[in-house]
């Protein structure tokens, strides 16, 4: 293929089979090379990528494909986590149903019907990005295309699950768990975001039993009094000090409850007196698990009033609370009321306030191995080290096992059955995916009581009670135990920071509780993509960048050079743009112009014989850099050395060295000598494969077809450059750059063309073995030295 005036993104469309689907790029199972294996995070199926995601999966390539430069056999897997409520919404939203008001096979029929449509679109995506996946579409290999709810991977999820119940890890209870009334779910702690949201703080009279005196006690759920089990104070508030062992009743249900000093209520907030309510936010679990206080749930979990809330039985939440409102009102019992910025709990998917229920949930034990996980923590290497606190923070906060039981329907099946007769669990054997609400046992009897009928479990699983599997699915673990054992843990856990307390934690735990283990040598932890003026991207804001968009409009190279050249780890964040990443369409443009006139030359693999000083010069630049990229990279930076690249395929390259040596290469007059003019073409061109190669793992179409362009080969099967020994010159880039820079000056001072012959001139002595080179550069006649 001839080179192009300027690189065109309509080349990335004939070169996107070579580029992301090479054969080049399965994983050699027979071969002995060192494997590097990259435990990629499944992108939900039925979600576009976002820009953030796209930024991600471009940096994942650039180290899959620098670990194949280097002589690694890469496990680069494409996984979709198919699994979960998204999808459950997805369908009732397109099918216009609700889970539970259609039959589960049905449903689950619709989720399935939802997947088909979405799965084929996110692979594309990833292929016209240049992410070169272990195979696209193949399900077989080893790193290939896996899928969260194939029956492989769930029999997996399952295996872990009965691994972890026989030894007593997971268990059953009656709890008050976090429950949202949207997603008809219990939830866990990490998938609660705290939103602060207007609210009315309402001042209620409460009387005092034993005086008749009234007291105010303020709160946001006034709803919840049905369910006041004390009345508390701050133990230094001298206000209250005499209500000490008295008796508080509560309005509207004149219910007699006991006053004591707390140090959970704020002398601060509202009147400083606090009514504590059975599960009104996280505070009051806490306060009924240490006071030894049974609660009283008045709240359904489809999120209306039960008995407990008398005459207010019956009505949703919210309606509820205007109600009781209105009543207090009425008695004159309501003493004021205020808007107040209330922290409130929310569910991070479908945004409903959380309540607190108690149910019965299958638990994870994470509290009792918070030393375990600390250990580990610290023993996994963070990229950037900072980002290993987060992980910290999170293990140090934890406060209750993981519930990790959902009643939902498109996830994986908790694998039992009960007895009918004498309620005996039976677990199912592992190896094989079960749905226990639609099949029966492997057993025909009872084992405890003969009885012969069961009782499959309806509930699912916590789609991060799947996904937390990964690293475990991709190596192997309980199909190839062999390959599980030579090469876990996984080399490298690359994801975003929004996901630390559920994936990479979540991941570390089911890995330490099954094997004792950590499951990642490395943890690289992408930062968040903020638009131009620094702010998060929303629908919401209109500040939206879409991938598919950039790719459209820019192509796959352009975006990855941005990747590359913004993606500072050392900062926490960065911002995208369509003009930044527009920009780097200039430096794809240099390396095809550079490539157009080097490659006219003659060229003799053993002319670096006689090389010129300012050969000697580039030549030294070139192999610092080769160090510094390897050294770099090998830590997940490509930011420094590709900055790096990009400043010297401008500056000290294209802008000064090729000048230097253009009438030397072309030698028109035969000026040179043969020997001199070969070695600047050497070493030109060196320099220009060098790059190439160095930024292969970043522009692997670019590279690819200039590469080829120049010597015939491909780039992507070649070693990663290397430097035994390198180069020194006497001179630095900084001074040559600046002794162009003066003689340009000079002309322009001069009101000469920049080509134009310059009568005289006069350089340090130190450059004088330069002075070939800058005469005719610059076209001095008379050089002098001082
Ligand atoms: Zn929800
Ligand atoms: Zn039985």
């Amino acid at each position: 293929m001839v080179l192009p005036k300027s690189w065109d993104k309509a080349l990335e469309a004939s070169l996107v089979d070579r580029v992301s689907r090479s054969p080049d790029h399965r994983f050699d199972e027979s071969s002995s090379k060192p494997v590097f294996s990259i435990d990629t995070p499944p992108p939900y199926v039925n979600h576009p990528v976002h820009i953030g995601q796209a930024t991600t999966y471009c940096l994942m390539d650039f180290f899959a494909r620098y670990k194949r430069m280097t002589g690694h056999r890469v496990i680069f897997p494409l996984g979709l986590d198919r699994n979960g409520l998204p999808i459950e919404v997805a369908a009732e939203k397109k099918f216009k149903i609700k889970f539970n008001q259609v039959p589960r096979e049905e449903f689950i029929a619709h989720c399935r019907e939802v997947l088909e449509q979405s799965s084929a679109e996110s692979t594309d995506s990833f292929a016209r990005l240049g992410v070169s996946f272990n195979a696209y579409g193949d399900e077989r290999i080893v790193g290939g295309k896996y899928l969260t709810d194939s029956p492989e991977y769930r029999a997996l999820t399952q295996a872990t699950f009965i691994d972890l119940y026989e030894k007593g890890l997971i268990y059953e209870a009656k709890r008050i768990v976090n429950y949202c009334p949207g997603c008809r779910t219990t939830v866990a702690d990490s998938e609660i975001e705290y939103v602060d949201k207007p609210t009315a703080f309402n001042d209620l009279a409460f009387k005092i039993r034993e005086t008749g005196e009234s007291i105010t006690v303020s709160t946001t759920r006034p709803e919840l009094v049905c369910t006041c089990a004390m009345v508390i104070y701050n133990p230094e508030d001298d206000r209250y000090k005499h209500l000490e062992g008295k008796t508080a009743i509560t309005p509207l249900f004149n219910k007699e409850v006991p006053i004591r000093a707390h140090p959970f209520a704020k002398m601060e907030k509202g009147s400083g007196l606090v009514m504590m309510c059975s599960a009104g936010d996280l505070t009051d679990i806490w306060f009924f698990r240490e006071m030894n206080l049974s609660p009283v749930i008045a709240i359904d979990p489809d999120g209306t009033m039960n008995d407990h809330a008398g005459f207010l039985s019956g009505l949703h939440v919210k309606k509820a609370r205007a109600k009781m409102i209105e009543d207090l009102k009425t008695a004159g019992l309501l003493l004021g009321t205020r808007q107040i910025q209330h922290r409130t709990p929310t569910c991070e998917r479908s945004k409903d306030d959380i309540e607190f229920i108690e149910m019965p949930e299958f638990f994870c034990k994470q509290l009792d191995f918070k030393d375990d996980l600390r250990r580990i923590a610290n023993e996994i290497n963070f990229f950037s080290d900072s980002s290993r606190q987060l992980l910290l923070d999170w293990i140090e906060g934890l406060a209750m096992d993981w519930p990790i039981s959902r009643r939902r329907y498109y996830a994986t099946e908790v694998p039992l059955w009960y007895c009918k007769a004498c309620s005996h669990v039976i677990v199912a054997p592992k190896g094989k995916y079960v749905q226990p609400w639609r099949e029966a046992p492997s057993v025909k009897t009872c084992p405890a009581c003969k009885a012969t009928e069961f009782e499959g479990e309806t509930r699912v699983l916590d789609t991060w009670f799947d996904s937390s599997n990964s690293p475990l699915f991709i190596l192997g673990y309980g199909r190839d135990d062999a390959f599980f054992k030579a090469h876990a843990p996984a080399t490298l856990r690359p994801q975003g920071k929004e996901i630390v307390r559920t994936w990479l934690y979540y991941s570390v735990l089911k890995a330490f509780l099954l094997t004792g283990k950590t499951i990642f040598r490395d943890a690289w932890i992408n930062y968040h993509i903020l638009d131009e003026k620094g702010y998060k991207m929303s629908k919401s804001a209109g500040n939206v960048i879409d991938p598919k968009k950039i790719l459209d409009e820019f192509g796959a190279e352009p975006f990855r050079l941005w990747a590359a050249s913004e993606g500072n780890l050392e900062k926490t964040d960065f911002s995208c743009s369509r003009e930044r990443i527009a920009g780097q369409q200039k430096t794809l443009n240099k390396l095809v112009n550079l490539a157009k006139f080097i490659s006219q030359f003659e060229f003799d693999e053993k002319a670096a014989r006689s090389l010129a000083p300012e050969d000697a010069w580039i030549l030294s630049e070139m192999d610092r850099l080769v160090l510094f990229s390897r050294e770099a990279y090998d830590r997940y930076d490509f930011f420094q050395p590709v900055s790096q690249l990009k400043h010297f395929v401008w500056e000290p390259f294209a802008s000064h060295y090729v000048e230097m040596v253009k009438a030397r290469a072309y030698n028109n007059e035969n000026r040179f000598s043969r020997e001199s003019q070969m070695a600047a073409v050497w070493t030109l061109r060196h320099c220009l494969v060098t790059t190439l190669e160095l930024l292969a793992p970043v522009l692997p179409f670019a590279s690819l077809l200039i590469y080829e362009e120049l010597t015939g080969q491909n780039v992507h099967r070649q070693a990663f450059p290397s430097v035994a020994k390198p180069r020194v010159s006497e001179f630095l880039s900084a001074e040559i750059m600046d002794l162009n820079a003066k003689i340009w000056q000079t002309k322009r001072e001069q009101n000469l063309a920049l080509n134009a012959p310059l009568e005289t001139f006069s350089i340090p002595k130190k450059f004088g073995p330069l002075a070939p080179a800058l005469r005719e550069m610059h076209k001095i006649n008379a050089l002098a030295f001082v």
